[in-house]
């Protein structure tokens, strides 16, 4: 038996995803503390009884992760890899319509917190291996050990611990322990393939990029004084004055995918909105056609107040003030203050350009009062355009769905691809969910009644299995 190349879904499929997706929710997996361990072993017996050799580690108590791998004729090349989190962040049940850890199957919805961010996607992917897997024992050929019949790569599954906090017990202690396990040609990840309707049209973004992040920590200094004589070395006075200069937006910068992702869009938009990017397009900063050259107030005209943001966001290099501390007294004029801010900077805005930008947007008289802490820093990421998996992902999607408009996309967000990225392995955002309005990435990811439909799974997976099955045969 050859795999089955289109991804017709039977019965037993759909029941197994879902309830597999109950359970990883169930295993709850707060990061902190993670306890990604209880997740990672749920999957070892999954894939233990279909045949399929994993590796669960704990390199900190608690801290697990799990990497399988399925073979193919290694006619085709490097590796494919499904990466995954298994750890989700905090949900408080109050705002809760279900209880956030029960995975609830209810109104046609998998209800709980990581049914977006990403038990799905873990799910999606752990069915795709169970199908791989069993199209091996169907051919009499054990899937631990033997070729699966008609790939040409090797298919690796990772579901790491602690991307919520960085990946630093998950990803990034794989690479730098174990390369090996997850050398790959392409890895497919969370944040993109969600639809995200717009104007009545879906779109498709695949996630191509992410932002990087630089922390500062801003020490203001003044000088102490008597509160009954103000002065304008009042420490929490300048750091006042920095932060309003902080948060004014800085200049435009249209990385290749953003203008790629605008190229593609724009046939798709109403005229109002098709002048606002177009004019975005010809001229990033100040073009005539974009409203008085303010380009945050031209997209909050067209788009709504999330979507427009997350467009500004990736566009700018952005700071985001986060903690402000000063004084001890009220009668007593500080002398210090503490500004920590993170910034989030595109691919291109290294850690000095970015501390360049902070100082034009700070004045050199303000930026002489300050001491400047960098704290820590993460490189922005960018998968190549040109490379045949990003063709096949876009194929895939409009296949299953003709109406569709697959984008590139930036993430303004880091995920675990930053790891990867140093390894070589490039990683795109596809965990294709065909999702209706108000049921997107970005209105639940890390909210309140986060859930999935069970439709948009059952569209999900033989996408997955498609992109699969198209780059690795
Ligand atoms: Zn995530």
């Amino acid at each position: 038996m050859q795999v089955p190349v289109a991804g017709e879904l039977s019965e037993r499929e759909s029941t197994e995803l879902v309830e597999l997706l109950r359970q990883l929710i169930r295993i709850k997996s707060v990061n902190p503390p993670g306890d990604e361990i209880l997740v990672a072993r749920h999957l070892e017996r999954v894939f233990a009884e279909e045949g399929i050799a994993s590796t669960v580690v704990e390199p900190f108590p608690g801290r697990g992760s799990i990497v399988a791998r399925v073979h193919g004729d290694g006619t085709g090349g490097d590796p494919l890899l499904l990466l995954s989190h298994l750890d989700v962040v905090p949900a408080e049940p109050e705002g809760w319509s279900h209880e956030p850890f029960a995975g609830d199957l209810a109104d046609g919805y998998v209800w709980g917190r990581g049914a977006i961010d990403m038990k799905g996607m873990v799910a999606m992917e752990a069915q795709v291996m169970r199908r791989l897997a069993r199209s091996a024992r169907a051919a009499g050929r054990n899937p631990a050990t033997d070729p699966i019949p008609g790939l040409r790569r090797d298919v690796i599954f990772c579901s790491s611990a602690d991307e919520e906090a960085g990946g630093w017990h998950g990803a990034d202690w794989i690479v730098n322990n174990h390369p090996e396990w997850l050398h790959a040609a392409a890895a497919l990840n969370e944040a993109g393939g969600i639809a995200t309707t717009y104007g009545g049209i879906r779109f498709y973004p695949i996630q191509v990029a992410e932002k990087g992040f630089v922390v500062y920590r801003l020490h203001v200094k003044g000088r102490w004084g008597h509160g009954s004589v103000p002065t304008p070395d009042n420490a929490a006075v300048l750091a006042a004055q920095i932060v309003m200069r902080l948060s004014e937006s800085g200049p435009v910068r249209l990385t290749d995918a953003m203008a790629l992702s605008l190229k593609r869009a724009l046939p798709h938009m109403a005229p109002r909105a098709a002048k606002v990017l177009g004019a975005l397009l010809a001229d990033p900063n100040g073009g005539a056609g974009v409203e008085a050259g303010d380009v945050d107030a031209a997209l909050r005209g067209i788009c709504d107040p999330v979507l427009g943001r997350t467009l500004s966001a990736v566009i700018h290099d952005t700071v985001s003030v986060g903690i402000v501390q000063s004084g001890v007294k009220y009668n007593v004029i500080p002398g210090t203050a503490m500004i920590e801010i993170d910034c989030r900077t595109l691919p291109g805005t290294d850690e000095p350009a970015m501390r360049a930008e902070l100082r034009r947007r700070i004045g050199e008289e303000l930026w002489a009062r300050l001491e400047v802490e960098f704290v820590h820093v993460g490189a922005a990421v960018q998968a190549p355009l040109d490379a045949p998996i990003f063709g096949i992902l876009e194929s895939v999607l409009r296949d299953h769905d003709p109406d569709g408009v697959p984008v590139p996309f930036m993430a303004p967000f880091a995920t675990d691809a930053k790891h990867l990225a140093r390894i070589g392995v490039p990683t795109y955002g596809f965990s294709p969910l065909r999702v209706g309005d108000g049921d997107g990435l970005l209105d639940l990811m890390h909210g309140d009644d986060e859930r999935v439909s069970v439709e948009a799974l059952r569209w999900g997976l033989p996408v997955l299995w498609d992109a699969v099955i198209r780059f690795c045969s």
